[in-house]
């Protein structure tokens, strides 16, 4: 094998790179040794902000395959034939942890895909539930910050925790998934991934329906007990990441069953549930899925700062035939994530080959920046609109118009029970009598470390989702049940005043 030469970042062949250079072989050391200087200073830097969620994560390259022809709900070129294939590019994370936490922690799971099609990238960022803890992201920073270290002491509190939750009756859902044993996945191959979000799809006519995306692991969907993950967390920080590289890397390929739920818009109109509310999911009874695709993982990344710490997803970037819902959780991710890659990699992120729309080039008139590393439009143009030949807009790619109406102000959402009901399904008809087993024992587990008013008020809320529920988490708090059920019967902002101290 041919010998390759060190250089300097800037080329030059090094000479030594053991010894510095210095005065006499005891004296002081010399600042013209730029290789020391450039080899130091670059070190210095090799950290960039880690992201503020999801920190943790491992990435995977494949490719999405359709299967059944949807032609009727969307106009994607990427999903327009059965057969066609489109590379892809994937990232699992946990959420609050940093970056070297645990991969066997208690967290929701993001599922991120980045689809490389020939109208610009798709990015869906799911994660593997199908629903989320709030519905409106002015809630959402003080959420993340409750899940993370108090201030004070730098730990992570059960007080903060379970306060914010228990003030926040609409997380009941998503809470009774992140106890369940799916809260601690066995893998990142064994967990299904969710759009969670509601989106549009439309066709070449123009007309659009509502879509959940439902990705079913075909490894089966595995989890772990709670002492299983303990052992896990204690023998094996990093399983899951390494699970999927040493998965990918022998041959055996994960892959997940892309299924749909599709609602037309008259359908909608008489649907039980709030479509835009990322608290609830469609029944399967009521919106079967449809089958249309699978998704296969089926090469590692080279470097793993390059291509999975610097990969960047953003909700916002859709391709013709996809676009938004009003969800008003998706539309404060729409603005959140782009604007946090700018923070964490800059304004020309889009640039890192990883995030490169490969197989759309940009072409438009944003220019220069930090880091611009290609030509950057080279002699072009500047500006639009231009008589030089410059690239204009097509408004094929425009999306339909959604009708709006009503008045401009905070909306809240309406207290009712609805929050409680599919929270109390889930419980009564999904789980087995072993899924509640351990639920009531995670919870407890954990419950049990927050203040005693905090512990009564959330107990009410489970109460409230199943009477069952709440009644066996009450008891292995041992909780006085009739104080339980008594806050269960009030409404949530005579609850919140009876437990304020
Ligand atoms: P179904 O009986 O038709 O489907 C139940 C779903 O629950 C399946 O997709 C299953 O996933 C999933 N599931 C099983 N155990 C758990 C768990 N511990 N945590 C979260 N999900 C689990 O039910 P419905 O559609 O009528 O919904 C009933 C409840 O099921 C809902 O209130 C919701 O909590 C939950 N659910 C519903 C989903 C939906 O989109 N309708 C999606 C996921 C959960 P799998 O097929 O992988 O076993």
């Amino acid at each position: 094998m041919k010998k390759k030469k060190m250089t300097t970042a800037f080329g030059k062949p090094v000479g030594d790179d053991i010894n510095s250079q210095t005065a006499g072989a005891k004296g002081p050391i010399l600042v013209q040794d730029m290789h020391l200087v450039e080899k130091l200073s670059h070190f210095d830097r090799e950290r960039i902000p880690e992201r503020v969620v999801h920190a943790k994560g491992a990435g995977a390259y494949g490719y999405f395959e359709v299967t059944a022809d949807i032609t009727k709900y969307t106009k994607a070129a990427f999903l327009s034939k059965i057969g066609k294939k489109t590379d892809l590019f994937v990232r699992f994370s946990t959420v609050g942890g940093e970056k070297g936490s645990a991969d066997a922690e208690r967290d929701p799971r993001g599922f991120a895909i980045k689809f490389y099609t020939e109208e610009g990238n798709y990015d869906l960022v799911g994660n593997n539930t199908p629903v989320f803890f709030i519905r409106d992201p002015m809630k959402f920073p003080d959420f993340i910050h409750t899940q993370k270290r108090n201030p004070a002491t730098n730990l992570k509190d059960p007080d903060m925790f379970w306060d914010f939750l228990s003030l926040t009756p609409e997380s009941i859902h998503q809470v009774t998934i992140l106890f369940s044993d799916r809260g601690t996945p066995a893998t990142f191959r064994h967990m299904n991934g969710y759009s969670s979000h509601t989106y549009k799809w439309y066709n070449e006519k123009g007309e659009y329906v509502w879509v959940q995306y439902h990705f079913k692991t075909d490894q089966g969907s595995k989890t772990m007990t709670a002492s299983e993950a303990n052992a896990m967390c204690a023998k094996d920080p990093d399983h899951a990441t390494r699970d999927l590289h040493e998965s990918i890397e022998k041959g055996d390929y994960p892959s997940w069953t892309l299924e749909m739920q599709i609602l037309t818009p008259e359908q909608a109109k008489d649907f039980r549930w709030d479509l835009f509310d990322i608290t609830k999911v469609w029944p399967h009874s009521e919106v079967p899925p449809i089958t249309i695709g699978k998704m296969v993982l089926n090469k590692n990344p080279e470097n793993y700062f390059a291509e999975v710490e610097q990969s960047a997803f953003c909700p916002s970037n859709f391709v013709p035939g996809i676009a938004a819902s009003p969800d008003k959780m998706l539309q404060g991710r729409i603005f959140s994530y782009h604007d946090t890659h700018i923070h964490r990699l800059g304004t020309n992120y889009q640039l890192i080959p990883v995030n490169m729309p490969k197989n759309a080039p940009e072409l438009n008139y944003q220019r220069d920046g930090a880091m611009r590393v290609d030509n950057g439009g080279g002699s072009g143009p500047n500006y639009w609109p231009n008589s030089f030949g410059g690239p204009s807009p097509d408004e094929s790619a425009l999306e339909p118009p959604l009708p709006i109406e009503g008045s401009a102000t905070e909306h809240a959402y309406a207290l009712v029970d609805d929050d409680f009901v599919q929270a109390g399904n889930l419980y009564r008809n999904v789980m087995s009598d072993q899924d509640r087993a351990n639920l009531i024992g995670n919870i407890t587990g954990h419950l049990g470390g927050a203040q005693k008013r905090i512990q009564l008020r959330q107990a009410a809320i489970f109460y409230k989702a199943d009477k069952d529920y709440g009644t066996r988490v009450a008891k292995g708090l041992g909780l006085d049940i009739a104080e339980v059920e008594k806050l269960a019967a009030m409404d949530q902002p005579e609850r919140v005043k009876a437990t304020a101290s």
